[in-house]
């Protein structure tokens, strides 16, 4: 994952470039790197190949490119070894040129560029050809502060994982897998029909082996001869300072397994951060109340303001501030998952009139409002009656 050149620069374009750049700037770089078209430095043009698919694939998804300008190219989940030693969470997510189905609408340059030779007999091939595995959703729940602090998580997840006894391929270890004779180890079977209009081909997947041109004799005992066994996996998470409610973390390749030699399935966590009883927040910005008394709101204090970090912060707000003002304290909202930048904390005082006063600060407020030439207090509509 380290030394992974930026996807932006693989593919020549601005970070604000358009879908529209992006997919000319690929179907420019892909023409001219293919392994086919550079018969003479074959390698060289694979990885560069493959280095600018892997980029085009992560940036023409909108919710992999937003992730991808958020954490950078390692991903959030910077963790190596276990699980997450299949890839990093942006790689290009097939082995070899195989993910072309996925491409979807660029689909016609390969058609043009390829002229069907390279891919020869691949339409009949894809049917029982590699799959993408399912991709899963779960959530992870977290506290106001750790949304603010950034925090490690480990989450568990049900799932499919890859036979570890038979590796996958449903067979018990040291027991042979022959080529299924009814397609001949080609997983379709052609059928020749005659119509009106002359003789008719079609192809279907074998039944007999499901596509996989492979019969096994004695299925593997740890998987039934499933290739799969179902496991609750834990997976350890870094979760950025600064995310927000329902922010979706993708760990690519770690949902269901793929079949026939296909990749990984991705892993959405969807973030959820519980409320808290004083914070409140809109996009960086953090927000909340704060009680001050009747004479710091009249001849002003020096506060000191509890931030989401635990720490406090002084302000001094001026004299005469009248109940509902807002003040701001710059850079101590929440970051940017970026880190690139901070919002800022604003805070509203609330003057809390006193409800119970000694008959010394009873007749020292009465001296105060004969000064401002008030009426005196009556009994049910005085000032602090
Ligand atoms: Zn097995
Ligand atoms: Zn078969």
């Amino acid at each position: 994952m380290a030394g992974k050149r930026d996807y932006y620069e693989v593919l020549g374009v601005d970070k604000n470039a358009t879908d529209d750049e992006l997919k000319k700037a690929y179907r420019k770089l892909a023409k001219k790197y293919h392994p086919d078209a550079n018969p003479d430095n074959k390698k060289e043009a694979e990885a560069k190949f493959k280095e600018v698919n892997e980029a085009y694939e992560t940036l023409s998804d909108s919710q992999k490119r937003r992730m991808y300008d958020q954490f950078g190219p390692d991903g959030p989940q910077g963790f190596g070894g276990g699980a997450g030693s299949q890839g990093g969470y942006y790689s290009y997510s097939t082995s070899g040129f195989d993910g072309f189905s996925d491409f979807g609408d660029l689909g016609d340059i390969f058609s043009s560029f390829f002229g069907g030779g390279s891919f020869g007999g691949r339409s009949s091939s894809r049917r029982a050809g590699p799959v993408k595995g399912a991709d899963l959703k779960t959530y992870v729940d977290i506290t106001f502060e750790e949304a603010y602090l950034g925090v490690e998580k480990e989450i568990s997840i049900s799932r499919n994982e890859t036979c570890s006894i038979c590796h996958g391929n449903g067979a018990k270890p040291g027991t042979s897998i022959e080529n299924c004779t009814v397609c001949g180890g080609t997983g379709v079977v052609k059928q020749i029909q005659t119509t009106i209009l002359g003789q008719m081909q079609t192809q279907r997947p074998c039944s007999n082996c499901h596509g996989t041109g492979k019969v096994i004799k004695e299925p593997c005992d740890n998987c039934r001869g499933k290739g799969t066994v179902r496991k609750q996996a834990r997976i350890k998470i870094k979760i950025p300072a600064g995310i927000d409610d329902e922010q979706t973390i993708v760990l690519t390749k770690q949902g269901e397994p793929g079949e026939r030699g296909g990749v990984n399935g991705d892993l959405y966590i969807v973030v959820r951060i519980k409320k808290h009883s004083i914070y409140t927040r809109k996009g960086d910005r953090v927000f909340c109340d704060i009680p001050i008394t009747f004479t710091q709101a009249t001849l002003g204090a020096e506060l000191e303001v509890p931030m989401v970090d635990g720490t406090k912060e002084r302000y001094k707000i001026p004299e005469g501030t009248q109940t509902g003002t807002k003040f701001t304290i710059r850079n101590k909202g929440f970051k940017t998952v970026n880190g690139n930048s901070q919002g800022d904390f604003v805070f509203t005082v609330q003057v809390q009139v006193p409800k119970r006063l000694t008959k010394e600060q009873r007749d020292l407020l009465l001296q105060l409002a004969k000064t401002m030439n008030e009426q005196p207090p009556v009994k049910k509509r005085g000032i602090f009656g």
